[in-house]
């Protein structure tokens, strides 16, 4: 799999059932410098390019307040990946890893996430570092960064339910 949707020895694709329309919305289209899979970075980092989102006009009312974040989380769909293997070979050695052990954007929903730096915003259009999608990727959602916000509404029961201890993975 992976960089550009061979299969590699040892890798398991699975007949995917039939796409049912989940009600996503694409928000915009992040513009990158990258249009090459094999240049992209395998993850964005805090201090790399200045990416562009073009936030559709619909949706630019929405950018309001995000302003006073210096970091956001960025959802995207990565729309040229395939996703049908289940087992994967990320070092091409013949070494398997499940598709959920990995941030591979080979899985049955390719959705990429990355926390980047909040640039500044012109308009419908925000400019963050810390990207590694291609250009033209469309844009599912954008947040402040969880650590950064406070919820505004009032609180409710399930915020003070706790659990166990965690005993962690084995
Ligand atoms: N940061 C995200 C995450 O962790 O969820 C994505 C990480 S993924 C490993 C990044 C890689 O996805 C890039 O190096 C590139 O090979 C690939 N990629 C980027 N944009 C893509 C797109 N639009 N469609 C398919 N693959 C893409």
């Amino acid at each position: 799999m992976v960089r550009l949707n061979e299969i590699r020895a040892g890798e398991v694709a699975v007949d995917l059932p039939p796409a049912t329309d989940a009600g996503l919305i694409f928000i915009g289209t992040i513009r990158t410098p990258w249009t090459d899979r094999l240049a992209c970075p395998r993850q964005g980092r805090l201090d790399g390019p200045v990416c562009r989102l073009e936030i559709a006009a619909p949706f630019a009312p929405a950018l309001a307040g995000l302003e006073q974040y210096r970091e956001v989380e960025v959802l995207y769909w990565l729309d040229r990946s395939r996703r049908d293997l289940v087992l994967q070979s990320p070092r091409h050695d013949g070494s398997l890893r499940g598709a959920f052990s990995l941030r591979s954007p080979v899985r049955p929903n390719p959705i990429g996430t990355a926390r980047a730096r909040l640039v500044g915003i012109a308009g419908a259009t925000v400019l963050v570092q810390g990207l590694d999608c291609l250009d033209g990727t469309p844009l599912i959602d954008l947040k402040p960064d969880r650590c950064a916000f406070t919820p505004l509404a009032p609180p409710q029961p399930g915020d003070f339910e706790t659990g166990p201890a965690e005993t962690g993975p084995t």
